[in-house]
């Protein structure tokens, strides 16, 4: 890849100050596939600098529709490099090639396209109300915006930021995922091609430590929008506070499946596909299936034969299979969390410990179920972000909604019920930004978010340009 040690940085591709290689390895085959540079402390300034200059000019010298056309060349530029896009992205993080050409490349593109479309009747200046005709509220672009994202879903994630913040006049520095860089590389080149205004938008490969932390401390950054882990959502939070600048957070979750006995007859099969889907790796994965007594056993044996009969293979064969997870520290994690599970007493009812049966080599896990979990043991707490559903039994449905709201998370819940009242009382009471029912995905333009550790930002639809913005009252705005 030829941009693969440079930054994009004032509309130019630039050397780092100093050299600092990092090996991206290829999860399929644990083999290293590119080396990227790991930026420092005078990159990022220069980045932040860049991105300083040039707000004035594109949040106050353009206009909507100048900013819908840049977006739009740089769609139509998405949508030409759709292979090169998915072929990084499979790379760098596992996912097997269809589903990076499916929904991984697609995810980016829905995201620009319904952006777009919202923006087109997003008005920058509202009424306050008929009580008061001389006021004005503005929703003036917030300035110089910080993007840290991860590696499992990568240009979901960017798009959910990068897009919306330039469209309502913002200008930004992208600090991809270390662990998968090559897409917002690519990502990058179709800024470029796009010809944006210089320093509009930026991008500099870096760490969490270095980079990551540059970018929360900089006294001319105005916001952070972040999507990871709670983990550095909370290191970020703290290292943002003295410059006072806004901290959006997009971080884990463990989500709840709430099956009844009336529930649909693929509802539970649904549940376990969606929770190996991208290999386990979803902030919002349905984790914990929480099912109805009657209906319990059978639907062990469904999450069973569902597992067994997932097959396991690399990311660069052709078809519908499961992936490699990202890393040799996400292999490792998962297995510990496997073995816990078995010490802490669950029943494992499939997969478990190592690599499925005729792969010795990349980071290949078993797509695995425990039966029998209690709301207390390790796996039904903690993250796993991985192949693993965590089952359990329930009697009623208070006892079911207590179980799902006893997790520090708050991102995703779902509920499976034919009875309609019983799914609005649970959406109505459930503690977290989302809840999906009866396998119905939100719509495009709905907004992706969580409550408590889950994090206090809203990805996507009209919350997702707001998101962008300072809120500023004015008076006697005159006629
Ligand atoms: P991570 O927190 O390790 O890394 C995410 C990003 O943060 C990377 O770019 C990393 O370099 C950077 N980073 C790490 N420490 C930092 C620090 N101290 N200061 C600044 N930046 C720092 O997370 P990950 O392993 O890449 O991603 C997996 C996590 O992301 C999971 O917990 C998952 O649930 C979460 N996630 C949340 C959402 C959501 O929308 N809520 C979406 C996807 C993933």
């Amino acid at each position: 890849m030829q941009n693969a040690r440079n930054f994009y940085i004032d509309g130019a591709w630039v050397s780092p100050a100093s050299p600092n290689d990092l090996a991206v390895i290829d999860p399929s085959t644990e083999d290293a596939c590119a080396t990227i540079s790991l930026g420092g402390q005078a990159d990022t300034d220069a980045a932040v600098a860049a991105a300083r200059a040039a707000f004035e000019g594109w949040a106050y010298g353009t206009s909507k529709a100048d900013r819908i056309a840049a977006l739009e060349r740089f769609l139509a530029v998405y949508k030409a490099r759709s292979e090169d896009m998915a072929q990084a992205i499979s790379m760098e993080m596992g996912a097997p090639i269809g589903m990076a050409r499916q929904s991984q490349w697609g995810a980016g593109a829905g995201h620009t396209k319904t952006f777009i479309q919202l923006y087109k009747s997003f008005e920058h200046e509202r009424m306050l109300g008929d009580h008061a005709p001389e006021d004005r509220i503005l929703y003036d672009p917030i300035g110089v915006v910080g993007m840290i994202t991860p590696w499992n879903w990568p240009m979901n994630q960017v798009t959910l930021k990068v897009i919306p913040a330039l469209l309502v006049g913002c200008t930004c520095v992208l600090k991809p995922s270390e662990i998968a860089p090559l897409s917002s590389i690519v990502f990058a080149e179709m800024m470029d091609e796009a010809g944006l205004p210089g320093g509009v938008f930026n991008m500099v490969n870096g760490d969490g430590p270095g980079v990551g932390t540059q970018l929360s401390t900089h006294a001319d950054v105005d916001m952070i929008s972040f999507t990871g882990s709670t983990r550095a959502g909370a290191l970020i939070s703290k290292a943002a506070a003295d410059s006072f600048k806004r901290v959006s957070l997009e971080l884990g979750g463990k989500g709840a499946n709430i099956v009844f006995a009336d529930a649909d007859d693929k509802a539970v099969k649904r549940g376990a596909l969606h929770c190996f889907n991208n290999s386990g790796q979803s902030c919002n994965a349905p984790t914990r299936m929480l099912v109805e007594r009657p209906a319990y056993d059978a639907a062990v044996e469904t999450a069973r034969e569902t597992a067994e009969g997932l097959a396991v293979a690399s990311a660069h064969q052709e078809g519908r299979h499961m992936g490699p997870v990202v890393s040799q520290t996400q292999f490792d994690k998962i297995q510990d969390l496997i073995q816990t599970g078995i010490d802490e007493g669950a029943r494992l009812v499939a997969g478990g410990l190592g690599r499925p049966e005729g792969t010795n080599r990349g980071y290949f896990v078993r797509p695995t179920v425990f039966a029998d979990v209690t709301p207390d043991m390790t796996i039904a707490r903690e993250e796993i972000f991985g192949p693993v559903l965590s089952m359990m039994p329930f009697d009623t449905e208070d006892e079911a909604l207590k179980i799902a709201n006893d997790t520090p998370y708050g991102l995703t819940n779902y509920v499976q019920s034919g009875d309609d009242a019983r799914r609005q009382r649970l959406a109505r009471r459930l503690r977290s930004g989302m809840v999906e029912m009866n396998g119905q995905s939100r719509a495009a333009g709905s907004p992706f978010g969580g409550y408590k550790a889950s994090g206090n930002g809203r990805e996507g639809g009209i919350w997702g340009l707001e998101e962008f913005c300072e809120v500023k009252a004015v008076s006697g705005w005159g006629a």
